[in-house]
């Protein structure tokens, strides 16, 4: 039996059996996950979902940074290793740069952090400046949120919007307005994170919506069903925002199931999983859908600066429907 068929059999969502086989003829860009912090795994298992491209945002890793040489290796890693494990599940790896609004407390390193970001935009598959915004909404998060705003007008790079779990509609408010005073085109402006408080100023202001299907908290994705049949597709996205904590690297292909199931359009689904992504982060001008609207041959015995996915003596890709490691 292929991997596919393994995957893309039923699972339970909240008590409700769905069949990812609803979703197996169409394609997913979820454009906003942390891949440094899952799997090989993963990586097979979105691919097998149906996953064709990814947008991994630049942000905290759990501890703060202590100094400028990590974020030059992180930046490097989203830049180059992970583009290359994505590859080598047939997944077309983009990323976002920035200095996360959590970091932006620290100023002496976050000077510095300004000082290196011209270097790292202009690479190749850095499709906006991200993940940026407020946090705990401070005075420094403000300054250097206003900072990356004005990088990312030089650089003519949309810019995806981190939105503060606390105090999240006063938040999402005082983002857009910022991005507004900065001149900023709202269409070139991804709000993340958004609930049903949100949604509503931010398509109205001209912006796009994102929304983060969290498991077990905010953002459910019966929740994120309703939301479109009340909002339509123009201009929102879905994501995972999958990183160490407790998320889920399917959300997008599990949302686009139950909104099949529970009757929103085959073109409706598309946009809000696949193609408001490549519009949105499209304007950066990296991203060729024929990179990835094709199955991609994948080598997994390519390597990387001399390393590769594979451990002494591992075959290219795992059968998973045997329980027999080998
Ligand atoms: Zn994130």
């Amino acid at each position: 039996m292929c991997c596919n068929d393994e995957i893309r059999k039923n699972f339970t969502y909240q008590n409700l059996d769905i069949d990812l086989s609803l979703v197996k003829d169409l394609k997913f860009f979820d454009p906003h996950i942390h891949m440094v912090s899952r799997t090989t795994d993963d990586y097979q298992a979105m691919a097998d979902a149906g996953i064709v491209a990814i947008i991994e945002p630049a942000f905290w890793l759990g501890q703060p940074r202590t100094g400028l040489d990590s974020f030059r290796d992180y930046y490097s890693s989203l830049i180059g290793w992970e583009r290359f494990r994505a590859s080598q599940f047939g997944i077309k790896h983009y990323c976002t740069i920035g200095l996360n609004s959590r970091e932006a407390n620290n100023e002496p390193l976050a000077e510095q952090v300004m000082e290196l970001l011209p270097r790292v935009i202009y690479k190749e598959g850095v499709v906006g400046i991200g993940e940026i915004g407020f946090d705990d909404q401070t005075k420094a998060e403000e300054k250097y949120y206003r900072l990356q705003l004005e990088l990312a007008k030089t650089a003519s790079l949309p810019v995806q919007v981190h939105t503060p779990h606390r105090d999240k509609k006063q938040g999402t408010t005082k983002s857009m307005k910022i991005a507004l005073e900065h001149g900023l085109d709202p269409g070139m402006v991804i709000i993340d994170h958004n609930n049903e408080e949100t949604v509503k100023e931010v398509l109205d202001l001209g912006f796009w919506a994102a929304f983060t299907i969290y498991p077990f908290t905010k953002m459910g994705n019966e929740r994120m069903v309703e939301i479109v049949k009340k909002y339509g597709s123009e201009r929102i996205m879905i994501n995972s925002a999958a990183d160490w904590g407790i998320s889920d690297p399917l959300a997008v292909p599990k949302t686009a199931a139950l909104m099949i199931l529970k009757g929103i359009s085959l073109p409706d689904v598309e946009k809000v999983t696949y193609r408001n992504a490549i519009s949105a982060f499209g304007q950066s001008g990296m991203i060729n859908e024929a990179d990835f609207s094709t199955p991609a041959e994948i080598d997994q015995s390519a390597s990387y600066q001399k390393n590769t996915i594979l451990r002494g003596g591992q075959q290219p890709r795992i059968d998973k429907s045997s329980i027999v490691i080998s």
